[in-house]
Parts: structure tokens; sequence; C-alpha cells
């Protein structure tokens, strides 16, 4: 068998191991496959390459040109996706196992890819809130703006996930607009080596935008500047050898942790044997301890049922994982494969032990049990294996002795509040999951366990169908957790690009926060022209271009024609003394609608033009009340464009509305979708 060379990718080539190399074993076989690292890889020139090639190209371009990206490079991942399944097997993971790992890296770029278009600017700068007004008169200002970091983003991944493990930090990375150098775990980089190949063929990507290092950093982590980002995921070991580093510490380098973590589900009180939550329950906790035979940062490690349930439950699940076939994963029928390595089965019994301690083994037996496959007794299997703690107030290794393996411990709850001490005796937890369809369950299990967890997953009968599952971190949800799990956050939609960004509070004049933002502000400059805007075009459309319309004034027949012809007979339009009586109103006012209608009246260009389509209205406030005999009229203006493809754009109006004194009676922001 040719043992494959795993190379990094360093400023612009592609470099092969050195005398250092390390050996990877297959985790079926145990034969070397591979072999991986490179003691003379120069780490220097690849941060300066980054730095000073990757990031400014990725900062050339905008939020929606990076998003765009990320998408035709999630669909070059997926055309080539079968080359990832057939070399992931040796890395003992099944079929449904690279379903989570590849399909769902590819998803969750998709998914960063359609936030950075939908949520982001087609610009540079990225608003975080809104304007605050820092002043009595609307001259001074604030804005809490974020742009990107201008170093590189070290990405430190872990074994279980090559593919997803490095695209879930990788999408949110590029989208922020900064490079990245991706240093996989060496036991399975071999099937991330041949990914990022896919990614640096397909030419999609900016030079230096993404570095790869098959093998060890070597002193890369202690050349890393205030501008660098480190993001880990591994062992709590790794991650605080890593963090206390004189240079992270004395440089305030981000570090970005996701480590172990004492992930436990919760079986509600009402969800008793019989019902659809007992059994959903059961299958949630088997499906965690069984997919990537348990190698998942957020797979079950604790299950805490009511007392009066625990024998059932062992019964249940004992039953469940009795279907469960282990051995080589390209056999039939096989539903779980084997731990990544010969050392990681060391550890998995060795915790496992551990565990034993305190909690008495009640299914699975590493010394006993079937296994398909030709020659898969080299190989690193170990069957599922379910302890039942019965003492768990007094036990303290069942709840931080991580079995990074096919293992849980059942432990029983008395009642609420001590199922909440249970699940927050873990220290911090990535998730943790609740069955029940009690919502006082719900809430006050909420109160009582969410300062120690980064996600909870709540599921019963109602959502069973479409819920994702405990152990899916969801790109549009946070992944991270606090405490043991590292106090990280990785993802949650665009809240996972910030940590590559830096977030500055401007304050300044409407005018400079305006040239900054690229977004009209009131009190900015107003572009009057001689053309009505809905003339224009939305290629020729600048920033603050503004209309100030005639006035029109209200008479009560308006109020009157309004309220019959739409059926708004509401009090405060039609019966002075009612509205009189309300603390609001001074008597009859006009509809709020009314006055919408009305402005539409006063600003709109009737004939055809660029303006396509009315797509909508944000913020509407109405601040004073009009009566009959009152005017009104209207200021227009351009505050934001936002193209969406060749043909057309969304442009963002700010419409304010004053009375005849100049009192703002209403303001609003409309929205059009404008011809280029
Ligand atoms: P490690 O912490 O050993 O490794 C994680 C990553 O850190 C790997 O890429 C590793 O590379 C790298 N690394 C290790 N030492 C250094 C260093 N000095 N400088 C730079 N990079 C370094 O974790 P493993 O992946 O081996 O997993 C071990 C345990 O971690 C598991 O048994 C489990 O308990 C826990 N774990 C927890 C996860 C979670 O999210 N909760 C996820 C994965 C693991 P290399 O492989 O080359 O050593």
């Amino acid at each position: 068998m040719t043992i494959q060379k795993i190379s990094s990718f360093a400023a612009g080539q592609w470099v092969q191991p050195g005398q250092s190399a390390r050996i990877i074993k297959s985790a079926i076989t145990g034969e070397v496959i591979a072999k991986a690292g490179n003691d003379a890889l120069d780490v220097q020139s690849m941060l300066d390459y980054g730095r000073d090639v990757g990031g400014p190209a990725l900062r050339a371009m905008t939020f929606h040109d990076r998003a765009r990206m990320l998408k035709a490079v999630a669909m070059q991942i997926g055309k080539h996706k079968q080359a990832l399944y057939d070399i992931s097997f040796d890395t003992g993971a099944t079929q449904s196992d690279h379903l989570i790992d590849i399909d769902g890296g590819i998803g969750t770029m998709f998914v960063f890819a359609s936030k950075g278009r939908r949520e982001m600017p087609d610009g540079h700068v990225y608003l975080d809130g809104e304007i605050e007004q820092l002043s009595r008169n609307g001259t001074f200002l604030g804005q809490h703006i974020c742009t990107p970091l201008q170093g590189v983003a070290v990405h430190i991944n872990a074994f279980n996930f090559p593919v997803w493990g490095m695209l879930e930090k990788l999408a949110p990375t590029l989208l922020a607009g900064v490079p990245a150098i991706v240093k996989p775990a060496t036991s399975s980089c071999y099937v991330t080596e041949a990914c990022v190949r896919i990614m640096l063929d397909s030419g999609l990507l900016p030079a230096g935008s993404v570095q790869l290092i098959s093998g060890g950093t070597g002193d890369l982590l202690d050349r890393l500047g205030m501008q660098d980002i480190v993001s880990f995921t591994g062992s709590a070991h790794t991650a605080l050898s890593l963090r206390s580093a004189p240079n992270i510490l004395q440089n305030s380098i981000r570090f970005v942790a996701e480590q172990d973590s004492l992930n436990a589900s919760i079986l509600g009180a009402d969800a008793t044997p019989g019902t659809p939550e007992f059994d959903l329950f059961v299958k949630e906790v088997s499906r965690e301890m069984t997919a990537k035979a348990g190698q998942k940062c957020t797979a079950i490690r604790r299950i805490i049922a009511p007392e009066v349930q625990v024998e059932a439950l062992i019964k249940a699940l004992s039953a469940r994982l009795d279907q469960t076939t282990i051995g080589d994963p390209r056999a039939e029928g096989v539903r779980m494969g084997a731990l990544v390595s010969e050392s990681q089965k060391r550890d998995v019994l060795e915790k496992a032990a551990i565990i034993g301690q305190q909690a008495e083994r009640v299914y699975g037996d590493p010394d006993n049990f079937t296994l398909q496959g030709e020659g898969a007794e080299k190989g690193a299997f170990v069957p599922p294996m379910l302890f039942h703690c019965a003492n768990p107030d007094t036990s303290d290794l069942v709840h931080c002795t991580e079995a990074f393996g096919p293992v849980s411990t059942i432990m029983g709850y008395r009642d609420l509040d001590h199922a909440i001490q249970l699940a927050n005796r873990g220290e911090g937890s990535l998730v943790a999951s609740v069955i029940t369809r009690d919502g006082n369950i719900a809430r006050n299990l909420v109160m009582g366990v969410g300062a120690y967890h980064g996600r909870i997953y709540f599921n019963n009968r109602d959502s069973m169908k479409e819920s994702t599952g405990h152990g899916s971190p969801l790109p549009h949800m946070v992944h991270g957790g606090p405490g043991r799990a590292g106090g990280g956050e990785e993802m949650g939609g665009v809240r996972g690009v910030m940590h590559y960004m830096q977030r500055t509070a401007i304050q300044g004049s409407p005018d400079i926060l305006s040239a900054i933002s690229g977004t009209w502000n009131p009190g900015a400059q107003e572009i009057e022209g001689t053309e009505h805007p809905f003339t224009r075009n939305f290629g020729d459309l600048a920033i603050g271009e503004t209309i100030h319309t005639a006035s029109r004034e209200i008479s009560l027949d308006d109020i009157e024609h309004f309220a019959e012809f739409t059926g708004d007979t509401f009090y405060a339009h039609m019966d002075e003394e009612a509205a009189a009586a309300n603390p609001f109103f001074p008597g009859r006012v006009a509809h709020g609608y009314l006055l919408l209608s009305f402005a539409a009246g006063l600003f709109v260009e009737p004939n055809p033009g660029p303006v396509l389509a009315n797509t909508g209205l944000d913020g509407l406030r109405f601040m004073k009340p009009v009566q009959a005999g009152d005017s009104i009229k209207v200021r227009l203006t351009v505050k934001k464009k936002t193209g969406r493809n060749e043909e057309y754009g969304e442009v963002r109006w700010h419409v304010s509305l004053t009375n005849q004194e100049d009192e703002l009676v209403a303001e609003y922001e409309l929205l059009t979708m404008n011809a280029y």
C-alpha cells in the first residue's frame, strides 16, 4: 500500500512532508496510510503572505463579493464530495457521519453565504446597531461599526470533523475579510488536505486567503501579533497551554476556544414511558452516543432522568443500542464505525475506567463485542458503553470526565431543582437538551441552567419531525459554551463573523458618519437635483438625494372618507368626545394609514420608470397626532442602496412627515426595488 504524503500549502506553494513527518494509520485496519508534517515549514512567510497578500485582496471585496465567493466555493466542494467520502472512511466514519462532516460543512458555507448577502451590506463597513443621538440638535452622533482584522486567523481544529471543523470557522472568517491558516488535527488531516485542494484548485479564492499546515505549527503562535486571532477546537489541556502562552497574553490576541464539554440531556417529568417524548429521548440519546462513535463535541455525556424512570430508561436504551452494528464503516449494515486512532481508543478506555469508579457499567463490554468487516479486529473499535451513577450528588468524576467516544452516564434526579444542579455540575457545556412538552418545566430549566450552557435544545412530539438533533450545531445558532467548554462562541450567523472584526465606536457629525457608513442619516447633507429621484436608475442615485414635497391640508371630509372607504371607523377618528377623553389625542385625529397614503400621493412620480416595486416599510413611528385643518409635507431621501443582481437593487429611503409647524409627525424607511 502506498503511503500518501500529506502536504501543507504555504505562501502559495505545496510543501511535502519532511524528515520529521508523523505517520497516520487507518482507524479501521491500523495500517499506515499517510504521513504529514515538516519542521522546515517557513511559518513566518505564511504569516507575511496572509497579511500582505490575502488580507488586502479580501478587504478590497465587499461583504457581498465575499458571500458570493463562499457560495461558489461551497458548490465546488459539493461537486467533489464523493472523493471526500471515499477517503473519510479511514477516519472510522460511516456514510452518515460523512453527511454530518462533509455535507454539514458545505451547508454551513451556504448559510454564511446567504446571511452575508441578506444581513450584511454590499460595502466594506458593517454597522452594528442604530445611530446614537449624542447631542440635543443632532449635529454630533454615534455609531458602532465593524471592520476586518488586518492580520491572519489561525484555525486549530480537532480530529473529529476534518471538513465541517474547517468550514465552520473558514466561512465566517472569509466573510469578515480575513485570511486563514488552517491547521487540522494530524490524525485526520488527509481529508482536510483533500478539501483544501478542491477549494484552491477552483481558483475562486484570492491568493493568500487560505493556507494549510498539515502537521505541527512550529513557533507560529509565538509570531502572532495583535491583529491576528486563534480559533481553537480540541482538548481543554491543549487550549490552556496555547492560550496562556506569553505572546498571546501580552498582545491580547483573541483566542476563541471550544474544548471539552460534559453535555447533558434531561428527560422532563412529563415524559413518562409510553409517551412520544420518552421514545424520542431514547432515540436522541442513542443516536448521540453512536453517531461518529461518540466523538462529537456536543455528544450527550450525562443522561439526567427522573429517578423513577431510570430503570425503564436503561432497559429501553439497551434495547436500542443492541441494534447498533459496529465495524468497518464500508461494510454492509454497519451503523457505528471506529474511533479515530489507537491512542484515542486508549484514551476513551482510560476515561471510561475513571467513570467506572463512581458508576456501574450497565451496557457494553469493550472486551466482548461483535465486529463486522474483515481485518476490523486491528482497528480502533469500542462498543457503546452506558454507565449508571446511583449517587450523582456525591460523585464528582462523572461530571468532569469526558470519555470522547460512545460513552454516557445515566443519573436520576428527584425534582427539577435537583436536575438543574446536576446539569450545572458540568461547569459549562456546549449544549443541554430537554425533552418535555411542559412549558413551565422548560422555562424553569432555562432560568436554572441557561448561564451554564451555550445552547439549550428542546424537543417534543410537536417539533420532533423537523428538529435537527441535540448534537447538531447550526450555522444560524451560537456554538460554544462557558467554563469547561472554553468560554468561546462560534457561528450564530453574523455574530460569528464579528469574531474576526474589530468593533469601533465612531463619533462625529452626520456628514462624517454618512461618509463612513455609506448610509444617509438625518442632519447629513441633502442633495436636491432637478429630476425626481424616482426617475433615476439605481446606479445613478446618490446617497442623500432628496425631494421635499408640497404640503397638503387634511380635512374632516378626508378623515371620514378614509374611514368609510377602508372600514376603519375607530373612535379616535370618528367620535370627537371619545377621542378627546383619550390622553393621547386632542380630539378626532387623522388615521396613521391615511397619513402614509397621502405621503405616497405627495412624493410619488406616477409614470413608468426605474422604480419596480415597493417591497416594504421599516421603523414606522407616529410622533404627533394630525387633526383636520393641519397640513403635512414629506421629505424623501436615499438612505442606502444594496445591489441585488445585475438588473435591480434595493433602495432604502428615509421618509419624514412634518406638519405646518415643521414638527415631525411620522417617520419611516421605505424600501423599493429599482432597475439599474
Ligand atoms: P488536542 O487538544 O490534542 O488537539 C487539538 C488540535 O490542537 C489538533 O489540531 C492538534 O494538532 C493541535 N495541537 C496540539 N498541540 C498543539 C500545539 N502545541 N500547538 C499547536 N497546535 C496543537 O485534541 P485532540 O484532537 O487530540 O482530542 C483530544 C481530546 O480533546 C479528545 O479526547 C476530547 O476529549 C477533546 N476534544 C474535545 C472537543 C470538543 O469540542 N469538546 C473536540 C475534539 C476533541 P495535532 O493533531 O497535530 O496534535
